[in-house]
């Protein structure tokens, strides 16, 4: 399939320095956008189509639209990052692109190719760059690029057309006031995903479905829902949206991909980056009652979470019927703050990356 080259219409009126400036100093996450979008239609027999770099607009749904209906969506979430010398680039968007086309093909999607995602974003950034954060106070620009299905009706099946788009929103730093853990919640009543379901696709079903649970940690006192397995409320999976790692010392162990978790990205590069830093990494199993004994005699040294949004986020205080205990004092980990740094430098551009990690746009 070919890709679209993409026709760049940018808008005559963007936001104005100040104004863009004024955002900047305060954009909190996700409640502001830049001045364009990305557009790319999809039609059985024609494939993808249309690709446009328009401004910023609303879009018009016809009520009977499929997606409000039963939810044939999926998403991505990806960061540019200022560098030192001004430019910018972003972090590992081919792996967003396959892993949406992951998600296109559990949810009976056309699959996007790898290079038109990278394109759309890199278009995006490009036109938008002015609103990518300096370099040095933890701030980035936040890309979404998403697709659904685009077609009147209602009766159920795939439908047989698509609308892609990638929006971009400017993130401040996720902890202003330095990092600070977490508490969470074992989740017993509700569980995110089950074996042969859509766990392991980025679709805003998943989120639905963790609306509530979230909402009972909140009850409970947590900032966080921790998911267990389906079937045995045993197994650790996830931590809301982001995947969970274990310190043992200097061995980390994140919990398996057993098609129930979302595989992050930042998950897989931290398995990497850990042995960068001479430590030891592995996927495994983490149990409720594991967590807790181990925590209590000593092994389990730190827990810490991991995802685009937040990068790393300490776990301290863990509540379940089970019990309540505490990581490493409340105070977030050493290991966790010193992979949490080394992950941040080469998003930036201050440490070398030695995986061809970075996708520089100039
Ligand atoms: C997006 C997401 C993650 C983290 O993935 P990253 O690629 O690291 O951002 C983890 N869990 C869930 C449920 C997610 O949706």
């Amino acid at each position: 399939m070919t890709t679209p080259s993409i026709e760049l219409k940018p808008s005559s009126t963007p936001l104005s320095d100040a104004e863009r400036e004024a955002i900047l100093a305060n954009p909190g996450f996700g409640r502001h956008f830049t001045d364009h979008m990305v557009t790319i239609k999809w039609t059985e027999g024609r494939g993808w189509h249309d690709a446009q770099l328009t401004p910023y607009a609303q879009l018009s749904i016809d009520p009977a639209n499929m997606t409000l209906h039963y939810a044939q969506e999926i998403f991505e979430g990806l960061k540019a990052y200022r560098r030192p010398d001004g430019s910018v680039a972003t972090f590992r968007p081919d792996a967003n692109a396959r892993r949406f086309q992951l998600s296109a093909r559990r949810l009976a999607m056309p699959e996007l190719p790898v290079e038109t995602f990278i394109a759309a974003c890199d278009a995006l950034v490009q036109q938008d760059k002015a609103w990518v954060p300096e370099h040095g106070g933890e701030g980035s620009l936040y890309l979404r690029p998403f697709m659904f299905a685009n077609e009147v009706g209602l009766g159920v099946r795939p439908a047989n057309e698509y609308l892609f788009i990638v929006i971009a929103s400017p993130a401040g730093p996720y902890f202003p006031g330095g990092v600070k853990p977490v508490s969470v919640w074992l989740s017993e009543n509700y569980v995110r995903a089950v074996p042969g379901g859509m766990g392991f696709a980025k679709t805003g079903g998943n989120y639905a479905a963790s609306l509530l649970a979230q909402a009972e940690a909140a009850a409970k006192g947590c900032d966080q829902v921790v998911w267990l397995d389906a079937l045995e409320h045993r197994t650790v999976e996830e931590m809301g949206g982001m995947n969970l790692y274990f310190v043992y010392g200097d061995r980390i162990v994140t919990p398996e991909l057993t098609g129930s978790l979302l595989a992050g990205i930042t998950r897989d590069s931290l398995l990497t980056l850990a042995r960068d830093l001479g430590y030891e990494s592995e996927e495994g199993t983490i149990t409720t009652d594991q967590w807790k004994r181990d925590t209590e005699n000593g092994t389990l040294t730190e827990v810490f979470a991991c995802g685009t949004a937040a990068a790393i986020t300490p776990v301290g205080t863990v509540k379940s019927t089970g019990g309540e205990w505490t990581q490493s004092n409340g105070e977030p980990g050493k290991v966790t703050m010193e992979l949490r740094r080394a992950l941040l430098d080469i998003q930036t551009g201050t440490a070398e990356d030695r995986h061809g990690w970075m996708h520089e746009l100039g």
